[in-house]
């Protein structure tokens, strides 16, 4: 098959095309092929549905593994083996369909379970490391893997082994409860409503651009907000008035958005002396010229005089969430 344009595939819309495009349709399929691509010497990026990647512009010399073809979904009592590539809301309604409770939170959350697992995704409550049980990957060097013990999965907020180890996560076995149904779908609706009330489905992006950070005691969001970022543009990409974590893509190209991104967080560096984590994962090589400032890391100088008002705000928003939301990482 011909490889199609990564923007065509992509949820952020961005990316030319790469060198060759591997869509497995068996575990042991990909470890060949990964075998293949390193007796080759190529290089190779697992792409999920792209809702938090941002693929650069051009062509990519190496492979991209797509695991839309890992689409097996097989329920047994309450575990539920499920393929990388299976989407989080056909996943959701499933087992919802199959009166299964514990992942009504995934609803409407944008992407696949490879990508949802490697990214310890989290939203309304649920976080993915809650459910999970054993995640099967295929390892750089194209071994097949079984990791059976959560914790040593999961590290913590949107921190896993996988996105240090780069390893390809193939199935999961995930483990849901029985439940009230109605309280499911009740959840299912309100995450639904709720983003699109929030207008997140109007234009793409990836979600957060960048990670929230617990020691400043503020969301990324409400910073951005403080640091008026909100509709921001640059080339066609233009932050959210929703949302002053997210950048929608209205025509820009990668390039453009890694730029906005960066005024982004310059802007918060001048006002709060905080400097932002990329969640947004960064695919294809860095424009040489913004490598520099891209990959820069800045120690935190604490403006406290304008921190700790929105400390407070954020304590008693956190302490009015009725719905025990941590409202600190809500979306
Ligand atoms: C509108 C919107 C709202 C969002 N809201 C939330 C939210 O509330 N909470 C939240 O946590 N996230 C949120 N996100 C981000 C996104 O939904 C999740 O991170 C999702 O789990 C990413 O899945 P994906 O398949 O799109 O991953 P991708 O973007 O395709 O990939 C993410 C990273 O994982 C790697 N990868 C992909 N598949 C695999 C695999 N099978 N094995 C190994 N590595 C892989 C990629 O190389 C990349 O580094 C939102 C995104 C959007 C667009």
């Amino acid at each position: 098959m011909a490889a199609p344009l990564l923007k065509d595939i992509l949820y952020y819309q961005t990316g030319g095309r790469c060198q060759e495009f591997v869509e497995p349709a068996t575990i042991a399929e990909l470890a060949a092929a990964i075998k293949r691509l390193n007796a080759k010497g190529t290089s190779f990026i697992p792409v999920g549905a792209g809702t938090n990647s941002l693929f650069m512009d051009g062509d990519y010399s190496g492979a991209v593994i797509s695991f839309r073809k890992l689409d097996a979904l097989e329920i047994s009592g309450k575990k539920i083996r499920v393929g990388a590539g299976v989407d989080n809301t056909f996943f959701s309604e499933a087992v919802y369909n199959a009166g299964l409770a514990g992942a009504g939170w995934m609803n409407r959350l944008p992407g696949q379970i490879g990508g949802t697992v490697r990214m310890n995704a989290r939203c309304y409550g649920g976080e993915i490391s809650q459910i999970v049980r054993e995640v099967t990957v295929v390892t750089r060097s194209g071994d097949i893997v079984t990791y059976n013990e959560p914790k040593n999965m999961f590290r913590g907020y949107k921190d896993t082994i996988f996105m240090t180890n780069g390893d390809l996560v193939c199935e999961a076995v995930i483990e849901l409860r029985s439940g009230d149904m109605q309280e499911v779908r009740s959840k299912m609706d309100f995450c639904a409503k709720d983003r699109i009330g929030k207008g997140q489905f109007t234009h793409p992006s990836c979600g957060c651009v960048f990670k929230n950070d617990y020691a400043v005691g503020v969301s990324s969001g409400m910073l951005l907000e403080e640091a008026k970022v909100k509709l921001m543009k640059h080339a066609g990409a233009e932050v959210s008035p929703a949302h002053a974590n997210f950048v929608f893509n209205k025509g820009a190209t990668a390039r453009s958005i890694l730029e906005l991104s960066v005024m982004m967080r310059e802007a918060v560096w001048v006002m709060f002396g905080v400097w932002l984590e990329y969640e947004m994962e960064i695919l294809g090589a860095v424009p040489k010229d913004l490598e520099l400032t891209i990959f820069e890391e800045r120690p935190a100088s604490y403006n406290l005089e304008k921190l700790t008002p929105l400390r407070d705000r954020m304590k008693a928003a956190l302490a009015r969430s009725s719905s025990g939301q941590d409202t600190l990482n809500s979306v």
